[in-house]
């Protein structure tokens, strides 16, 4: 990490055109860390813009800096933001590892000649950056964004505003603290930010307790008639529709969290959630322990992310995925129920 801070420190000595971007429907982390780390090259005198490849769920848009956030959107704003990544001489790539996650933005950022940094702690890095702080320990790429300001020796430049950004890629990407990336670092990360008056239960209700009466009602509904808990293999999931999420007019951000309660049952240690979006079933994986669901994501649903935290994607109808996903599962056995699969009869 040292030779990568003198690297940035060189990089950003003088004021530049800088574009921050992050992965596909950015969550808090993704979102919160670009707007800190926005917040912090503006007091250091850069141009900032900070370009989301789609939107995000409306729970986040508190932040500060949210209002100046360009959303990329193919027919309304392609040739504003292509322009403006052609002429970057920095982007900052947070909270993803590889350029396939962004969209169009993937192809517009390798094509652009401007010097690029990613900051992230996914697994598996593809090598497309000039500096890199990839740390797949690290809890969050907020805690990576905080760490790299205190080591440039600005951390009295964190205010309010970012330090509740970083709050609250923190606190979601760890699950509120529950996580084994939950570190001794990542405590004593939030005790510097509760220096500056972050206001810890004020993020906290923002973003966990300001759903629609709509959304928890999907929620009712997705537990009592789509999850399906299969005990041969301890896994569950819920399948969604396009229907169904059209019926609970479902918006960016609803169905974020409904795998967090597949895998809170009892004895379960993989869930799934799978989305019928239309142009692609999206996945969400999650697990408990020793199985790795990044390992299980990349080999079988081209996708990745944390050991136990991932997502993938599939091209086949909803239905066809999920049998997929069945009959991949007895390859696991071993691995979900520490029994061995039975051997096939010769
Ligand atoms: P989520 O289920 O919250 O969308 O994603 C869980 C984790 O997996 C996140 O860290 C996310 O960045 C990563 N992830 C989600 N979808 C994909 C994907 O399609 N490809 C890769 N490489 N990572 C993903
Ligand atoms: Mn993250």
């Amino acid at each position: 990490m040292s030779s990568s801070i003198s690297a940035l420190r060189a990089l950003l000595a003088q004021p530049k055109q800088v574009v921050i971007t992050t992965h596909h429907k950015p969550d808090a982390d993704a979102l919160g860390s670009s707007l800190a780390w926005a917040g912090y090259l503006k007091q250091k005198g850069h141009h900032v813009t900070v370009v989301t490849p789609s939107d995000y769920p409306a729970f986040l848009n508190w932040m500060e800096g949210n209002d100046e956030v360009v959303i990329y959107e193919k027919r309304q704003n392609d040739r504003q933001v292509r322009d403006l990544i052609a002429r970057a001489e920095v982007i900052c790539c947070l909270d993803f590892s590889c350029l396939g996650r962004i969209n169009e933005l993937g192809e517009y950022i390798r094509q652009a000649s401007a010097t690029k940094v990613l900051i992230d702690h996914h697994q598996q890095p593809e090598d497309f950056a000039d500096i890199v702080f990839s740390v797949p320990t690290a809890a969050a790429t907020a805690e990576l964004i905080f760490e790299i300001i205190r080591d440039l020796g600005d951390q009295d430049l964190i205010t309010k505003g970012m330090g509740e950004a970083l709050y609250a890629g923190i606190m979601t990407d760890t699950g509120s603290f529950r996580h084994p990336s939950t570190s001794r670092n990542v405590h004593l990360i939030i005790a510097e930010l509760l220096k500056v008056q972050i206001d810890l239960s004020s993020v906290h209700r923002r973003i966990y307790d300001s759903h629609s009466e709509i959304r928890l009602r999907f929620l009712g509904f997705v537990l009592k008639d789509k999850l399906v808990v299969n005990r041969e293999f301890n896994t569950a999931y819920i399948a969604i529709t396009q229907e169904e999420l059209r019926q609970y007019q479902s918006k960016t951000g609803d169905t974020e969290g409904l795998v967090n309660y597949a895998l809170s049952i009892e004895g379960i240690v993989f869930a799934a959630v799978f989305i019928d979006r239309g142009v692609a079933v999206k996945i969400s994986f999650r697990s408990v322990g020793s199985f790795s669901v990044s390992d299980f994501s990349r080999k079988h649903f081209d996708g990745g992310g944390h050991h136990n935290a991932s997502g993938g994607i599939s091209y086949e109808p909803l239905d066809a995925t999920v049998d997929r996903f069945l009959s991949i599962l007895p390859e696991y056995k071993e691995q979900l129920t520490g029994v061995p699969a039975a051997v096939a009869p010769p």
